[in-house]
């Protein structure tokens, strides 16, 4: 018997759960890039997950979790461990702390539907951001000078020796597309955020002028993107300058490394034309700053994550 399948069978014993083998990891991904994982799971519930975790930490498996792969850039070679895809849904409106809790697997835009079903404001500026609630955590999502981090009242995540822990928003440090859980590796497990009572037609139109804004700059969900590259560089005074326009200036309108191209709606997406690698994007982007770097003397920092093949949360 190989190392692989012992490797299984232990998982199993573990968690009677059972992991698929070799599974490319360009179907998780919004980039649609990324070679196979040795091996991958997707969770429903928030005790499959933690199970899941445990047991992958006890097997020594080298793991990596994912939400909806809408920030990610998978590596050629796929993943050597096991792809934890978390799709652990599930939302609860708790009058008493007026908060909104979900799953971290919930997707963003059941969260918002919820909260607009319920009269509960606060979330709009989440519409059109695809993801999972976890995702969003972990990278402090936003748009229109708003973060998730802003609604956070807490969050449960599972650490490193597999206790449960109730983290206030100060404990994760939220910052422009920043928390704590970047350095930690603790898992999302659930979060509640705040919302209060709203006016429905107030806040569908607050949806509707978010979702026209967004389609006016972003490339439409059928190209294959994980959303803006880089994200936009702050001056020491605070002031931000959008990556778009330093790119646009620098000469980024047109270029392209193979397959990944920059969209030219918009010169802070990299897009794949068809079958890109992640070493054509990670070309280009190198490329890119370099220009941007040369013109401005500015760097610019990526927003994608880009998950090596031995990226682990052990
Ligand atoms: C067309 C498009 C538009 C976008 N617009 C925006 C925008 O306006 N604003 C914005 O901020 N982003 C935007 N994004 C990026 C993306 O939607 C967000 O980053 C989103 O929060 C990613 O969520 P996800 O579930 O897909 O996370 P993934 O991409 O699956 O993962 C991102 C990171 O989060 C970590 N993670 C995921 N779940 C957990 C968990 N439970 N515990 C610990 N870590 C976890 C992963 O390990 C990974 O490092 C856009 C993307 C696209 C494709």
């Amino acid at each position: 018997m190989t190392e692989l399948q012992d490797l299984d069978r232990l998982f199993f014993e573990e968690t009677a759960l059972s992991l698929s083998r070799n599974v490319p990891l360009s179907s998780y991904s919004s980039f649609r890039i990324g070679g196979p994982a040795d091996y991958f799971l997707e969770v429903h519930g928030l005790a499959d997950l933690a199970t899941a975790i445990k047991a992958a930490r006890k097997c020594g498996l080298p793991f990596y979790v994912i939400g909806g792969g809408y920030n990610l850039l998978f590596d050629d070679a796929g993943y050597r461990g096991l792809i934890i895809r978390n799709s652990a849904r599930g939302l609860r409106f708790q009058p008493e702390k007026s908060c909104l809790e979900a799953a971290s697997g919930t997707n963003l835009s059941d969260l918002l539907g919820q909260a607009l079903k319920q009269g509960l404001a606060g979330i709009e500026f989440l519409a059109g951001i695809p993801g999972t609630v976890g995702g969003a955590i972990f990278g402090n999502a936003g748009a229109f000078g708003q973060a998730i981090g802003d609604r956070v009242a807490e969050v449960t995540v599972l650490s490193g020796d597999g206790q449960e822990q109730t983290l206030s928003p100060e404990e994760l440090h939220f910052e422009y597309r920043y928390s704590s859980l970047k350095k930690d590796h603790k898992i999302i497990l659930k979060a509640a955020l705040k919302v209060e009572p709203g006016s429905r037609p107030d806040m569908l139109k607050k949806v509707e002028d978010y979702l026209n804004q967004r389609a006016r700059k972003h490339p439409p969900g059928e190209i294959p993107c994980a959303g803006s590259y880089f994200k936009n560089p702050v001056l020491p005074g605070g002031r931000k300058i959008p990556a778009g326009q330093l790119l646009e200036q620098a000469g980024a309108r047109g270029m392209r490394v193979g397959q990944a191209a920059v969209y030219p709606g918009h010169c802070n997406f990299i897009i794949n034309l068809g079958g890109a690698t992640a070493r054509q994007v990670l070309t280009l982007a190198a490329e890119l700053k370099e220009k941007v770097w040369q013109s401005s003397g500015i760097k610019l920092e990526e927003e994608v994550i880009f998950v090596p093949a031995n990226a682990s949360m052990l």
